[in-house]
């Protein structure tokens, strides 16, 4: 538990405890002057050219020189744009790295707003706010487009699901969708409700990532490996399994604390069970979101 609170909500106390001198920003190219990026923390997206580069989220600030030289690598200039898809330290642990060196930093209205003043954890701690050299210059509420380098990307919010900040951003020409932790994979979603999260919410993101692409569509998740929208449809189809199961479960009469004793979540622990949230702990999340639901549908 201590170590889920570190990852998640004290991304500076964990730098003392996380060794990044080993790790390596590796790059794969997805199109012409698009990239996805892997190193330690959320996947990254790099999209170069002569009107600058740009990167959606920037993993953990020991990483932005190596973040900076991979970039560098594919086209020697500046990170002249930084996109956050949500707040997480994963995500955005570099944003004060990068806009030292001159980026602008963009990401969803709620996702400034957060970092500007005090938070509390999972185990109920205050958090202090984020430096203000982190906080995002550019901010939306809805949608957001950004011309740059030949590319037209949009920055959609769809619904609050991880976070209630979260950014999907599709690259139109490349026919690439960075989600953010909107979708990830091998692992069950991390409903981050003392961020704003919602699991319905999450549910119906899921559906408007798949409606934004096609067969074709390449898709960076937050965390894990490209992916295709089947891969999105797959969790979509998973979570609803699980929701459906629970309401039908409540109105069974099931008390929410013997939901885990369930084969609802132990269906799914095979494949998701290796992340940090676990699926008895996912299915009384799910249990207190839709209870509401489970008694209009008795009548
Ligand atoms: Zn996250």
């Amino acid at each position: 538990m201590r170590v889920l609170v570190f990852l998640l909500a004290l991304p500076f106390t964990l730098h003392a405890q996380m060794n990044f001198d080993t790790v390596k920003i590796r790059p794969f190219r997805l199109a012409d002057n698009l990239y996805m990026l892997t190193g330690t923390g959320g996947n990254l997206a790099a999209l170069t050219g002569k009107e600058g580069n740009l990167i959606v989220d920037d993993q953990y600030a020991p990483l932005s020189d190596k973040i900076r030289q991979a970039v560098y690598a594919i086209n020697p200039g500046e990170v002249r744009y930084v996109i956050n898809t949500h707040l997480h330290g994963d995500h955005t642990g570099g944003n004060e790295n990068f806009r030292r060196v001159g980026a602008t930093l963009v990401a969803h209205d709620n996702v400034r707003a957060r970092m500007m003043k005090e938070s509390v954890n999972r185990e109920g701690k205050t958090v202090p706010p984020r430096n203000p050299e982190s906080w995002p210059v550019v901010t939306f509420q809805q949608r957001l487009s950004v011309h740059l380098n030949g590319e037209d990307l949009e920055l959609h919010y769809l619904d609050r699901g991880h976070t209630d900040g979260d950014v999907v951003v599709r690259f139109r020409n490349a026919n690439v969708i960075h989600t953010g932790d909107a979708f990830v994979r091998e692992r069950y979603p991390f409903i981050d409700l003392t961020s704003g999260g919602s699991f319905l919410g999450y549910v119906h993101t899921l559906e408007q990532i798949y409606s934004l692409a096609d067969d074709q569509t390449k898709i960076i998740p937050g965390h894990g490996a490209l992916a295709m929208r089947a891969d999105v449809k797959a969790l979509h189809d998973k979570l609803a399994d699980i929701r459906d199961q629970v309401i039908a479960a409540l109105q069974k009469g099931t008390k929410p604390e013997d939901l885990a004793t369930l084969p609802i979540a132990t269906k799914y622990d095979a494949e998701f069970g290796k992340g940090f949230v676990k699926g008895k702990d996912f299915v009384l999340l799910v249990a207190d979101e839709v209870k509401g639901m489970a008694k209009t549908r008795k009548k």
